[in-house]
C-alpha cells in the first residue's frame, strides 16, 4: 500500500526528472535556413516532447512529423527558423501565413 506521503515523494521525483531532462535536451538550435542564426530557449523550458510550444528567443522551433508518402513517415523532427528567415520566406511566398494581424 502506498500512502499519501509516498505518493507526494514520487511526484517530486518525477518532477525533478522532468526538469533534468529539459535541461539536458532543450537547447539552442541553429536556423535551418540561414544556418547561422541561433534560436535559444527563453523563460521556462518547454517539455522535451513539446518544444514547439516553448518560448524561443529570435525565432521559432517547429515540430515536423512527415506522414505517409514521405521517406520519413513515422519520424519526428524539431527544426528552428530565425525571425529574419521567417520574414524573408513570408515575403517571398515560401511561408504561408495562417494567423491574421
Ligand atoms: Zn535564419
Amino acid at each position: 500500500m502506498i500512502d499519501e506521503d509516498q505518493y507526494k515523494e514520487a511526484l517530486q521525483v518525477i518532477e525533478l526528472y522532468e526538469q533534468q531532462q529539459r535541461q539536458r535536451l532543450v537547447k539552442a538550435r541553429t536556423c535551418i535556413c540561414c544556418r547561422t542564426a541561433i534560436v535559444s530557449p527563453s523563460g521556462t523550458l518547454p517539455k522535451v516532447d513539446e518544444q514547439e510550444k516553448g518560448m524561443w528567443e529570435g525565432g521559432a522551433v517547429a515540430s515536423v512529423a512527415p506522414g505517409y508518402g514521405s521517406r520519413h513517415d513515422g519520424e519526428r523532427f524539431y527544426i528552428s527558423l530565425c525571425d529574419e528567415c521567417i520574414e524573408k520566406a513570408s515575403e517571398e511566398g515560401l511561408a504561408a501565413r495562417i494567423s491574421h494581424d
